[in-house]
């Protein structure tokens, strides 16, 4: 059990949290980044170190990373010991987990440091702000930015669990145009505005998307659900659940078996080459135990216009924590950059760093 005192915490590592703490500790901040602990729980609730966009393959919309053989830059700029998620490049771009290693190895070169662990609870009544860690240390903190995102909410069947990234993902535009699902039928479960835009995107590359609804009447916007049902390509079964992904371990996900919702007994079997979860995102915010405003939904509420302030003088919110709409690595790397900036004009302005 340790106690520490810091001038700026940043909680979460992913693009909003690395690039937070880049801008910090080149303004000499000196941040302390708590990137999540390594454990099993972690693992199953999608909250390791890294994020989400640790959980996917290649990135190709992040600017800055083309298409090309990254092979000479990765060696040159992360150290050997964090290169085992480095894929074979041969010209393919970049990776989620190599994007979020590069990001992590930025910050660090500009002084930023790291604690691979967890806050599970804070005190955000008084300043300085208390943060507890999983371990039990207890870190003081002058400014906070919560970066913690927001994790894909998943069925949590087995077999969606045994072919997560052989086929099954929670986010097509992450994954939807990987030469396994070309000209391939593809599923998407859920009837939100996610699930009608994931499967609206997956029609470009897809031979045919099957849309998955528990109900009867899809719960997406009005404009996007005759979207759907206008698109040829995309065919909607009602009272339907994933009961089974189907697969072997050559093909990755080959079908799925679909139970209906009025009678269970009836089963039936679809091919399709990926299965795409969108029903909904929790924003990992059960830690925070009410002390900053939430939205209904539990995203953290950005108190001012355009502005990362939270509900508590000094604490900021960066990335899908406070994103339930764009969601995109781009966006949550832009918004680590705005809280930084805010944290650093708040701790000039009440006059702690010069
Ligand atoms: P959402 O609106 O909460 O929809 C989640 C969908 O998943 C619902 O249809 C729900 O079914 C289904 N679902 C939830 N749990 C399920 C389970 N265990 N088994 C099967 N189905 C399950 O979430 P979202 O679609 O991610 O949208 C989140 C917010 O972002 C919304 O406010 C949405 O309008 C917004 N958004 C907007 C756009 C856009 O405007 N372009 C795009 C994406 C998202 P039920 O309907 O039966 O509850």
């Amino acid at each position: 059990m340790s106690k520490s005192s810091e001038t700026l915490v940043i909680i979460g590592s992913g693009p909003a949290g690395w690039s937070a703490a880049t801008y910090a500790a080149r303004a000499q901040l000196r941040p302390l980044v708590f990137e999540g602990a390594i454990t099993e729980e972690n693992r199953m609730s999608g909250t390791l170190p890294l994020g989400q966009l640790a959980l996917t393959s290649e990135v190709e919309n992040y600017a800055g990373f083309p298409h090309g053989n990254l092979s000479e830059f990765l060696s040159s700029a992360l150290p050997e010991n964090r290169r085992s998620m480095m894929a074979p490049h041969a010209g393919e771009g970049v990776t989620g987990p190599e994007l979020m290693e590069l990001m992590r190895q930025q910050a660090i070169n500009f002084g930023t440091r790291i604690v691979t662990d967890d806050i599970l609870k804070v005190d955000f009544s008084k300043r300085p702000f208390t943060l507890y860690t999983r371990s039990k240390d207890t870190v003081e903190a002058q400014c906070v930015i919560v970066a913690t995102g927001a994790s894909a909410n998943w069925l949590g069947l087995p077999s969606e669990e045994a072919y997560k990234n052989r086929g099954v993902s929670a986010c097509a535009v992450c994954d939807g145009a990987l030469p396994r699902f070309r000209n391939k039928p593809m599923v998407v479960i859920g009837g939100g505005d996610s699930a009608v835009e994931e499967a609206t995107y997956l029609t470009k590359f897809a031979s045919m998307v099957h849309l998955i609804h528990r109900r009867d009447s899809l719960r997406a916007s009005k404009i996007m659900a005759q979207r759907a049902q206008n698109e040829p390509k995309i065919t909607i079964h009602f009272h339907s659940a994933l009961e089974e992904v189907l697969g072997n371990d050559a093909l990755g996900v080959t079908g799925v078996k679909l139970q209906s919702t009025i009678d269970p007994s009836r089963v039936s079997i679809l091919d399709a080459a990926g299965v795409f979860l969108a029903i909904g995102h929790t924003p990992n915010t059960a830690f925070l135990d009410g002390q900053l405003d939430l939205t209904a939904k539990k995203y953290i509420v950005w108190k001012k216009h355009f502005r990362t302030d939270t509900s508590v003088d000094g604490v900021f919110a960066a990335g899908d924590v406070a994103d339930d709409y764009y969601r995109q690595a781009i966006s949550a790397a832009g918004t680590g950059c705005m809280s930084a900036l805010d944290a650093e004009r708040w701790l000039s302005h009440a006059g702690i760093h010069a």
